[in-house]
């Protein structure tokens, strides 16, 4: 990887001295930095950084002023953009060791971004998409998983059958939404449980909504076990199409519901 570049930044050249101590980054610090939201770009610049010279859980990071100089920015949008990237778990601060290279806090991040999708009113149908997407991705591993293992089946049934003498409305979209993580748990592909749950925050509004016509819970249901029942088949191909069908509620209220 190409490392030195001539010091044509928008940022002042960096003295030989911290060129010396800091490894530019082949694409960081060669774009022009503007004013707003300048912290947000310090912060991507710094993500680069880690990626860059691949750093992982626990390498140190250039010292603050290593990184302002590096970056061209202030002490204090260099703060700003390292607080921003401490509270997602990408960077850790500690008095003696500087900064380090964080575990990125997955609950943190879905949480955040999950907001993020409801407050922008992304549109429903490609999230109900993504969805359709992360759960029929999961289903391959899930039988595969209620091959080795019956218990994966029994307990997949049990809360659904959970489900069934629900009557408040909570309950059930709290239900409903339990079952459909353990279905991703059981895949043992651990991603698709953090995206699941990045997507449930929007869904969960969505779901409420869903919900009122107390007709589609008890299909709801039977689509659930009839799932599991071709999963424990192996037969997949039927699996998925359940899956579909299954979603295809929240399509219907995808088209005709849409915000204002
Ligand atoms: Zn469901």
């Amino acid at each position: 990887m190409k490392s030195k570049r001539s010091s044509g930044s928008a940022a002042k050249a960096p003295s030989s001295a911290a060129r010396s101590a800091v490894t530019a980054p082949a694409k960081a610090s060669c774009l022009p930095i503007e004013r707003a939201r300048l912290s947000d770009i310090v912060a991507a610049r710094i993500r680069d950084y880690i990626v860059e010279h691949s750093l992982g859980e626990g390498d140190r990071l250039p010292t603050e002023h290593e990184l302002t100089t590096l970056f061209g920015v202030s002490r204090g949008s260099l703060r700003e953009a390292t607080k921003a990237l401490g509270f997602l778990g990408i960077l850790r601060s500690a008095p003696k060791r500087g900064l380090t290279v964080g575990r990125v806090d997955m609950k943190r991040v879905t949480e955040y971004l999950g907001f993020h999708f409801s407050l922008n009113n992304y549109p429903r149908d490609q999230l109900l998409k993504t969805r359709l997407v992360i759960e029929r991705g999961a289903l391959e591993g899930v039988a595969e998983h209620m091959a080795d293992d019956p218990v994966v089946y029994e307990t997949l049934t049990s809360l659904n059958d959970r489900l069934n003498g629900l009557t408040d409305s909570d309950a059930f979209i709290r239900g409903d939404i339990a079952f459909h993580r353990a279905l991703l748990e059981a895949s043992g592909i651990e991603p698709l449980v953090a995206f699941g749950d990045l997507l449930g925050i929007f869904f969960l509004r969505f779901r409420q909504q869903v919900v009122e016509s107390r007709a589609t819970w008890s299909g709801g249901v039977r689509m659930h076990r009839e799932l599991l029942n071709a999963l424990r088949r192996g037969d997949l191909g039927k699996a998925e199409r359940i899956m579909c069908e299954h979603m295809q509620v929240y399509r219907e209220h995808a088209r005709k519901d849409r915000p204002s």
